[in-house]
């Protein structure tokens, strides 16, 4: 109670707060193993490189560029041209992620406009989308979000696909454009280069089935593949608190296949998946690779960014949750009175 941290027997306290209390009682404490996110993680990767349970998963991408050029005129025509993945029906929701079919392939689309869940996952050494399309209106050139964008995508490593777009317009350029694009490292293939470019109206819808062509072309050269059969992992796209369903996030399944129901580490916050809808409200019982969700059932709000990970047993997600809500709690403490081994003799 001294530190300010509230516990009884059914909480557990953290490494830092255990190490205080056994100095100050004079008692020998053993780290036991436990189970923590980034164990999890571990567990991912080595199921992942278990190569016989790959499977091909659909390409995310992620539509970048400059304001006003054109990425949303881009999405709503995907949208609208394109028989979404799942049987149509039900209410459009904006869960900031869908996806569409193209002969026969699915493609996951992440429309985060501030790009908040990709900054931070790039933060944290992760990857969210396999693929950017750059979209650069050609009356307009490139302009300082195109250059942010070219930096996200080579900072992650991420491939770029350019999409020069309203090129229905008078003043259009796209040649000018290109140019301007190769100082950044972009160069076309016709110009010796490796990038794919390609004219593109959003508006019009011109030479659209071309670029979804390209990145399906591309998508296969990466050879894109997930374990569906092992606990799901992911990462939050955007989430809010719902007044009548309470915390909600849109995740995208990145590893295994989310089910109704499964005990869940989301950030600092816990709990079961309660409900799980797709893009257009219908609810599902269970999520592959490469699949955004809407989920409830946590016990707070996540951040657009968090990774999310299945646990086996709710108690164990119940215990990484509040270690790690207790952690972020511990972080918020340092910063404004440090708990220091001597304050804590201090008070006793
Ligand atoms: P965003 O800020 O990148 O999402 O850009 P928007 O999609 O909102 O587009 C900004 C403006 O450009 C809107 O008025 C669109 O109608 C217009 N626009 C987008 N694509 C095209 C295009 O291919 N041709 C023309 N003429 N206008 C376009
Ligand atoms: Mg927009």
């Amino acid at each position: 109670i001294d530190l300010g941290i509230m516990v009884n027997q059914n909480k557990s306290l953290g490494k830092d707060t255990i190490e205080l209390l056994a100095v100050a009682y004079h008692i020998k404490a053993k780290e036991k193993k436990q189970v923590n996110i980034s164990d999890i993680d571990k567990m991912f990767k080595k199921e992942i490189n278990n190569k016989k349970h790959l499977v091909p998963r659909p390409p995310v991408i992620t539509i970048m560029g400059h304001v006003d050029h054109g990425k949303t005129t881009l999405l709503d025509y995907l949208r609208h041209s394109h028989v979404a993945a799942h049987e149509a029906g039900g209410i459009t929701q904006d869960i900031g992620a869908y996806q569409i079919k193209e002969k026969g392939k699915t493609i996951t689309f992440l429309d985060t406009p501030g790009h908040a869940a990709f900054s931070a996952m790039r933060a944290r050494g992760a990857r969210i989308t396999d693929l950017v399309v750059l979209v650069v209106a050609a009356d307009d050139g490139v302009m300082p979000q195109t250059v942010e964008a070219i930096d996200h995508a080579k900072a992650a490593k991420t491939p770029i696909i350019v999409a020069i777009n309203k090129i229905d317009k008078p003043g259009a350029n796209p040649k000018k454009v290109t140019n301007q694009l190769t100082r950044y490292g972009l160069i076309p293939e016709k110009w010796g280069g490796n990038t794919i470019f390609v004219n593109i109206s959003a508006k019009l819808g011109t030479n659209v089935k071309e670029l979804l062509d390209m990145i399906i072309l591309k998508a296969e050269v990466m050879e894109l593949k997930a374990n569906p059969k092992q606990n799901a992992a992911g990462s939050v796209i955007e989430s809010k608190l719902d007044k009548g369903k309470g915390p909600v996030a849109s995740v995208l399944v990145q590893e295994g296949t989310m089910h109704i129901e499964d005990p869940i580490v989301v950030g600092d916050t816990f709990g079961r998946v309660r409900t799980m809808t797709n893009e257009n409200g219908k609810p599902l019982k269970s999520a592959g690779p490469s699949t955004p969700v809407e989920i409830t059932g946590l016990s707070s709000v996540p951040e657009a960014g968090d990774r999310f990970v299945v646990f086996d047993h709710e108690k164990d997600a119940r215990a990484a949750g509040e270690q790690r809500a207790e952690q972020a709690q511990m972080e918020r403490r340092k910063q404004d009175n440090t708990v220091t081994l001597s304050n804590l003799f201090s008070t006793m």
